[in-house]
């Protein structure tokens, strides 16, 4: 009849230990951080909104400078579609190099509070 020791520990191998014997190093990773890493908090949210694509005519806007919302007041610049225009219309005839500096689709735009005047943004044609 076989005998059933049910009472007698059994180890796991992996928790024998035998005296005497080097232990294996245990292997020791050693993580590096080069950069601590932070909970980088995501851009503050502005205090205003402007507008991401200022078009030709006027928008409303709210003002960087006075804070003020209102409708942008528009102006017609030269800009460098305008001179490109200028050029490329000179390279064609010289006598109607002016003509870009009238047309308005040839200038960039700015736009400017209508409280305080200050420019909050530019359509550029190129
Ligand atoms: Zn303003």
């Amino acid at each position: 009849m076989e005998k059933t020791n049910q009472q007698a520990p059994t180890y796991p191998p992996q928790y024998q230990q035998t005296p005497g014997q080097p232990q294996p190093p245990q292997a020791q990773y050693v993580v590096q951080q080069s950069t601590p890493i932070t909970s980088a908090p995501g851009p503050q949210a502005p205090m205003y909104v402007a507008p991401a694509v200022f078009g030709e005519f006027p928008q409303p806007i709210t003002c960087i400078n006075c804070k003020q919302q209102g409708v942008s007041m528009t102006e017609k610049v030269m800009g460098a579609a305008g001179w490109v225009a200028v050029f490329g219309t000179c390279l064609v005839c010289c006598c109607l190099a002016w003509v870009p500096c009238v047309i308005d689709t040839c200038k960039d735009t700015n736009h400017r509070c209508s409280n305080c005047g200050m420019l909050v943004g530019t359509k550029k044609m190129i």
